[in-house]
């Protein structure tokens, strides 16, 4: 699972003025590993001005085609999506890590749901992935999007959304609220916030028939929309979010008051192989003392969002910073992210061939 793989770009399509959309060639020895669920990401990796740099970006295809696709959002100044705008071209190889990442539900013919997504800007991509996919696999579920974006111009996965909608007219709903461009319904003006949610709950989406939430777009979105869901009582198990970035740094440095002379003895299993190190218990997180010691380990943005670090404790303890990937579930049965831990035993063992 700590691999790169390369896979040369297949086609590259202009979505928008500010977004791509790349698809990979996967050879056949490659498809196992690269099999994914809705909503996954892959981890790109390229060295950009003599520098490593890994991002992550969600798929954007369902599990029922035959490709592997993501889409990519210029970000002003931004060092890997400006690098991939301006140098992605069609054959070149890019080193890329298998599909990884919980943001989706299993999909079952029987099911017979309800579901409901926010999304904004480049979070309709792992959205997209998930709606196509439920539709295609459960006939008797429903998906309502409310997307936002500011104008239609910018509304990134805009034609694809368009076909879904035309394929499962019955099935699925799209609500596009826009934030600059005016549309005739006034409640479809304006922002994705905590007032704009109720106002939806009041007037047009009713909450007590929908049985699970997908929330994908900036942090202060998100988090108003969770809040809002759970003020009006949806239960936390039935919403699942997937954040792409934070507004402040996810590690905040440890008081040097807390560090003392404490060691911890780590173990990490990867890929079947057991490697062993010593590191202080409270100066550094785990993954950055095994990166030291030369071992590798998967990882990508090492803030607490993308999850590619996940692992499992199986002996001793470990206190996290911050978490903005795992689910209360997963926290519980003891998965960790090692880019926030911090050992807090004096032996650890953390697995990250475990899934479950
Ligand atoms: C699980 C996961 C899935 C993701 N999926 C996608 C995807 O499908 N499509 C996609 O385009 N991106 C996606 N991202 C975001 C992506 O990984 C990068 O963070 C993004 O492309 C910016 O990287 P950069 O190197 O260009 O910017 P950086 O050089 O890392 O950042 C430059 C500046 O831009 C700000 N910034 C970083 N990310 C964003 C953002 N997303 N929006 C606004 N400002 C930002 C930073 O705070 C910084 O000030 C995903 C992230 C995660 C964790």
């Amino acid at each position: 699972m700590a691999h790169f793989h390369s896979l040369k770009i297949r086609s590259l399509v202009r979505d928008t003025r500010d977004a791509i959309v790349v698809s990979f060639d996967v050879p056949a020895e490659l498809r196992p590993i690269f099999h994914y669920q809705p909503g996954q990401h892959l981890t790109l990796r390229a060295t950009i001005d003599g520098e490593e740099q890994r991002r992550s970006y969600s798929i954007c295809s369902a599990v029922q085609d035959d490709e592997l696709k993501i889409a990519i959002k210029k970000v002003s100044g931004g060092v890997f999506s400006s690098w991939a705008h301006e140098n992605f071209s069609t054959g070149m190889a890019l080193e890329v890590m298998p599909p990884n990442g919980s943001f989706h539900l299993p999909l079952s013919p029987a099911h017979h749901r309800h579901y409901l997504a926010f999304a904004a800007g480049s979070g309709i991509t792992p959205v997209f992935s998930i709606i196509k996919s439920t539709l295609l696999a459960e006939p008797q579920s429903r998906f309502t999007l409310v997307y936002g974006n500011r104008a239609s111009s910018t509304v990134m996965m805009r034609d694809p959304l368009a076909d879904l909608k035309d394929q499962f007219l019955d099935r699925l709903s799209v609500i596009h609220i826009m934030s600059r461009e005016k549309q005739d319904i006034e409640l479809f003006n304006g922002r994705i916030d905590a007032d704009k949610c109720r106002a939806l709950f009041e007037q047009w989406i009713w909450l007590g028939d929908i049985d699970h939430v997908f929330i994908c777009g900036p942090q202060h979105m998100m988090e108003q929309v969770s809040a809002t869901l759970f003020s009006l009582g949806l239960d936390k198990s039935r919403i699942h979010a997937e954040l792409f970035g934070v507004a402040t740094p996810a590690t905040r440095p440890r008081a040097v008051a807390a560090a003392t002379d404490a060691q911890c003895d780590v173990t990490l299993v990867i890929d079947g192989r057991h490697y062993e190190f010593s590191m202080p218990r409270d100066a550094m997180p785990v993954l950055e003392a095994g990166l030291a010691q030369g071992i590798e380990i998967p990882y990508a943005c090492k803030g607490g969002i993308c999850a590619t670090c996940r692992c499992k404790i199986t002996e001793g303890k470990a206190d996290m910073d911050a978490n903005h990937a795992l689910e209360d579930y997963e926290v519980a049965s003891g998965f960790v992210l090692s880019c926030q831990a911090f050992p807090a035993t004096d032996k650890l063992v953390l697995d990250f061939d475990q899934d479950a």
